[in-house]
């Protein structure tokens, strides 16, 4: 493909992105196609000649968008939301064109020092501890780039046991516990299977505690397995739980956690956005002094498009020990830091460049107002729900996220509920399950997001009860 026909179908290609965006109000939000719809649109092998941008590009619109989930859409409240953005999607080009694979500070200097400088900024931006700064790669503390939170438990884990680790015999390795509340995502679980962590505790939680963990059941956790002769390693808290943004009593867990040795690990995956809000530090987001690590995602929630996951951690050390390796061909001299020691994989994009032209192209004002927007948003369609005798909270509303249900009605009523609700496409939400009953979540954080949108959803979902109640005969 020659520079100018790239020149060209580049200007085509945003051309088609501004029409899907002016587009997403009026799609559905999720696609109506049944499992292997695409099975026989696309041929069974690659083409052996050169097809053209046209045709591609016109099987991507036929073929393809007829399977896309609108993960952009005003009116999509699934899951967490993945903010897309333009700043961070033209960054992303440059990362594309560049294609610099820096693992190491040799490799492409400013991929290192660009990512040091961004984890300081957004550091700064959310309150964090001096301990998290980079400081130019002169330790002990640092932060680091990874895809996915799950990502970033896993590296979490890894340094807690080389920590744990050391000074101890090499059979010690089976003795070794994790705990984290049973509110917990299941990257916990899965980081534990990764890394082998055969012992792994998810603690009770309890509706009257507004599902977050005690520290007296952690604290009871480990004296049994202290007395079972097991080693309690890794602790997870979490800061706005998926279920239900539960809030983790970080500062007590991690009293318990230093008196026993334990790391600490924090995962505020989507709520850690909200760190940038004064006021919600002050309510959310205390102890954090006292942790080992922290990871948000900005890709949920800071219009920073997927991937980039912010790891922080207050002595790299572990993380060393537990990840580097140098074979002969990599070593170079002068390094302030590798990265490469501070993750899995050896490559890793230049992702710190997206943050640099989100951080600049929005400022921090205007971040700290989108946030606000959405908190806001969330409010109101809480105090709606809250204003209709049929429905409950389910929960605290805590950032974008609203728990509801429909008051004293068997699970598989609210389970009706939303399938009609998502059965319109007009908006798209998911469910959750607390204290064993069929919860709805409604989730706001879409950039697009207006009141109108949220109000058009309650309008949408009164309806839909009124529905499923008169089909239930309640
Ligand atoms: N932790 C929490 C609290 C989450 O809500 C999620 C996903 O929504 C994750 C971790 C997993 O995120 P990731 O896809 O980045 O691994």
């Amino acid at each position: 493909v020659a520079l100018e026909d790239f020149r060209r179908m580049g200007y085509q290609m945003v051309d088609s992105i501004c029409d899907y965006y002016s587009s997403l109000p009026h799609q559905r939000v999720r696609p109506d196609v049944q499992p292997g719809f695409l099975r026989g649109q696309i041929p069974p092998c690659p083409p052996e000649q050169p097809e053209s941008f046209d045709e591609i590009i016109r099987d991507v619109h036929d073929k393809l968008m007829p399977g896309v989930t609108h993960w952009q859409s005003p009116s999509f409240f699934a899951y967490f939301p993945s903010n897309a953005s333009f700043p961070a999607a033209l960054a992303d080009m440059w990362s594309s064109a560049l294609s610099m694979i820096g693992f190491s500070w040799a490799a492409s200097p400013v991929s290192t020092e660009l990512e040091m400088a961004m984890m300081d900024w957004l550091a700064e931006l959310c309150g964090l501890p001096a301990s998290f700064r980079c400081n130019g790669g002169s330790g002990p503390g640092g932060g680091v780039i990874q895809g996915t939170a799950s990502e970033a438990a896993v590296v979490a884990l890894l340094a807690a046991r080389a920590r744990a680790l050391r000074g101890k015999s090499p059979g010690d390795k089976l003795k070794l516990v994790a705990y984290a509340s049973d509110q917990a995502h299941s990257c916990f679980r899965k980081a534990c299977m990764v890394v082998g962590i055969d012992h792994v505790r998810s603690l009770p939680t309890r509706e009257e505690d507004n599902w977050e963990l005690r520290p007296e059941v952690l604290q009871t956790a480990i004296f049994a397995d202290l007395c079972a002769g097991l080693i309690p390693c890794f602790v997870m808290a979490t800061i706005g739980t998926t279920s239900s943004c539960a809030v983790d009593p970080v500062g007590k867990l991690a009293d318990v956690a230093t008196c026993n040795d334990c790391w600490l690990h924090v995962d505020a995956a989507y709520a850690g956005s909200a760190a940038l809000l004064p006021e919600q530090r002050v309510i959310h987001f205390q102890g954090l002094d006292h942790v080992d690590s922290y990871s948000f995602n900005p890709h949920k929630w800071l219009l920073t498009t997927f991937d980039c996951c912010a790891l922080w951690v207050a002595d790299s050390g572990p993380l060393k020990e537990a990840l580097s390796l140098t074979p002969v061909f990599l070593r170079a001299t002068g390094n302030a830091l590798d990265y490469k020691d501070w993750q899995i994989p050896l490559g890793r994009r230049f992702r710190s460049l997206k943050l640099y032209f989100v951080l600049r192209m929005y400022g921090s004002e205007k971040l700290r107002s989108y946030l606000r927007h959405h908190i806001a948003l969330a409010q109101v369609f809480a105090a709606a729900v809250d204003s209709d005798p049929r429905f409950e909270l389910a929960a605290p509303q805590r950032f974008g996220l609203v728990c509801f249900r429909l008051r004293d009605v068997p699970c598989k009523v609210n389970e009706a509920l939303l399938e009609e609700i998502n059965a319109s496409g007009r908006l798209f939400l998911i469910h959750t399950e607390l204290g064993g009953r069929f919860t709805l979540r409604l989730a706001v954080g879409s950039a697009t997001t207006q009141l109108e949108h949220v109000e058009a959803a309650w309008k949408e979902i009164r309806i839909a009860a009124s529905g499923v109640l008169q089909r239930f005969g309640l």
